[in-house]
C-alpha cells in the first residue's frame, strides 16, 4: 500500500538504510529487542508498514540506552514525550536539521529584521531550531524568548521602532502579541511573515494579524522534538497541510494514524515509524505544488471519557474560541477515583472584552450530547468560568485543550 507514504518507492527506497540503521539500534535495546523478533530489515516500503510502531515512550526507553552523540559539535539534549514528572530527553546536533528544512523553505531573507518569539531555555528545541533557519537565511535576529505580562506594550513599540518584518512563536504565543498589540491599537505595518510551529493554527489569529499588521502572511512548520521538521507550509496552502521533506517519511496507519521514519542519515534520534497521536492524511495541496502533502487532522487521543461518554475536547475547544470575547479556552476535567465529578471550560478572554459565559454554557450543554446525558442529574457540575491565566505545564510549558484532575 505505497499509497498511503509521502514518497514513492523509488523516492525513498534508496535512503531505506536510515530505517536499517535505526532499526539495528533499536535491536539493542534490551527492553524493545523483542518487539522486532522475526521481522526483516526493511528493504521496501511493505516491509516498513509492517514493523511495530514506536510510541513516545518507546523513543525515551531507546535513547536512554543509547545515548546518542553527534559526529561534529555539540550534542543538544531537549525535552522529549512525557508531561509530567522529570523530562524526558531528545538529542540533536548544533544546527537541528534545519539545513535540510532550508534547502526547501524559505521563508526569511537576509533583509528580514526576525523576532525568535518561541521561548528559550527549560531545553525547548523551537527556539534554538528557528535560529537555526534564521541563520542559514542571514538575516537579522531579535532572541526575544518569552516575556511576561507587563512586558508586551514596550516590546511591541520597541517592535514598531525596528521596522521589524518577522516573529516567530507558537500560536499560543502569537495570539497573546497579537491580542495585545490589537487592544493597545499598535500596528506593525513592516511585518511580513510570522512564522508558527508547536501548535495548530489558530483562525483567531488571522483576524489579529489582519487588523495589526495587514501585509502579514502565516508561514508553518510541522514538527516535535522526536521527529524535529517533518514538513512546512506557505500563505498559499491550508493551514493544516505541509509539505513534507525528502528526508522525512510519512506513513498513513490504520485510522488514520500518522507514523514518521526518519531517512536523515544524521538523525541521532532512532525514529523508526514513530506514532505522536497525530492523525491526518496524504492530499494534494491547493496550492499547486506537486507530490503529495499531510493534511493533519489533530490528535487522536483529543477525545476524553467523561462518564462512560466520549468528549471531543478539540472540538468544544474550536466552538468555543470562535464565540467574540474568547482568546482562548481549556477544558478542565475533575474526577475521582476515575469517574468524572465535573468538567469546567476555562475561558481566557481578550483583553477588555466580556463573553456571554452563562449563553455559551447553556448552547454547549445542549449541543453536546455528552455533556447533556453526563451531567442530566448534576448539570451544575458543567460550568463555563472566565479565568486570568489557562493551566499551562509549568515543566513544558505548553498549555494543553485539556487539563484532568484527580481530586482525593
Ligand atoms: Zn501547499
Amino acid at each position: 500500500m505505497t499509497e498511503s507514504f509521502s514518497l514513492t518507492p523509488e523516492a525513498a527506497g534508496p535512503k531505506l538504510d536510515v530505517a536499517r540503521k535505526s532499526l539495528e539500534l533499536l535491536r539493542t535495546v534490551p527492553e524493545l529487542a523483542d518487539r522486532y523478533t522475526g521481522h526483516d530489515q526493511p528493504r521496501t516500503l511493505g516491509d516498513l508498514a509492517a514493523l511495530p510502531p514506536m510510541m513516545k515512550d518507546d523513543l525515551n526507553t531507546a535513547l536512554a540506552h543509547l545515548e546518542p552523540q553527534a559526529q561534529h559539535g555539540a550534542t543538544w539534549l531537549f525535552q522529549s514525550g512525557g508531561s509530567t514528572g522529570a523530562p524526558k530527553v531528545g538529542y540533536a546536533p548544533t544546527g537541528f536539521y534545519m539545513a535540510g528544512v532550508h534547502a526547501h523553505w524559505q521563508p526569511l531573507d537576509r533583509d528580514d529584521v526576525f523576532v525568535n518569539a518561541w521561548g528559550a531555555g527549560r531545553m525547548w528545541g523551537a527556539h534554538f531550531l528557528a535560529a537555526g533557519l534564521a541563520d542559514l537565511s542571514g538575516c537579522q535576529i531579535i532572541a526575544l524568548g518569552s516575556v511576561t505580562k507587563d512586558e508586551y506594550a514596550d516590546w511591541l513599540g520597541f517592535f514598531a521602532a525596528r521596522k521589524v518584518t518577522a516573529i516567530g512563536g507558537t500560536p499560543s504565543v502569537l495570539r497573546l502579541w497579537f491580542a495585545h498589540a490589537r487592544a493597545a491599537g499598535l500596528k506593525l505595518p513592516a511585518l511580513r511573515k510570522v512564522l508558527w510551529l508547536g501548535e495548530a493554527w489558530q483562525p483567531q489569529l488571522d483576524q489579529d494579524m489582519a487588523a495589526v499588521a495587514p501585509d502579514a502572511r502565516r508561514w508553518g512548520m510541522f514538527g516535535s522534538t522526536e521527529t524535529w521538521v517533518v514538513g512546512t507550509n506557505s500563505p498559499d496552502c491550508p493551514d493544516d497541510t505541509f509539505h513534507t521533506l525528502p528526508e522525512q517519511l510519512v506513513h498513513v496507519g490504520p485510522d488514520g494514524l500518522l507514523d514518521f521514519t526518519t531517512l536523515n542519515p544524521e538523525m541521532l534520534n532512532p525514529v523508526l515509524r514513530y506514532r505522536t497521536g497525530d492523525a491526518g492524511l496524504l492530499v494534494d495541496c491547493p496550492c499547486g505544488r506537486p507530490g503529495r502533502a499531510m493534511r493533519v487532522l489533530g490528535r487522536r487521543d483529543s477525545v476524553v471519557q467523561v462518564r462512560g461518554l466520549g468528549l471531543h475536547v478539540d472540538d468544544i475547544i474550536g466552538q468555543v474560541e470562535r464565540e467574540p470575547g474568547v482568546a482562548r479556552a481549556q477544558v478542565l476535567l475533575t474526577q475521582q477515583q476515575g469517574r468524572a465529578t465535573g468538567v469546567d471550560l476555562l475561558l481566557l478572554t481578550a483583553p477588555g472584552a466580556a463573553p456571554e459565559v452563562e449563553r455559551i454554557r447553556a448552547d454547549l450543554l445542549s449541543s453536546t450530547f455528552t455533556l447533556s446525558t453526563a451531567f442530566l442529574h448534576d448539570p451544575e457540575s458543567f460550568q463555563v468560568r472566565e479565568v486570568d491565566a489557562l493551566i499551562s505545564n509549568e515543566r513544558t510549558g505548553k498549555t494543553a485543550s485539556l487539563v484532568v484532575r484527580e481530586e482525593s
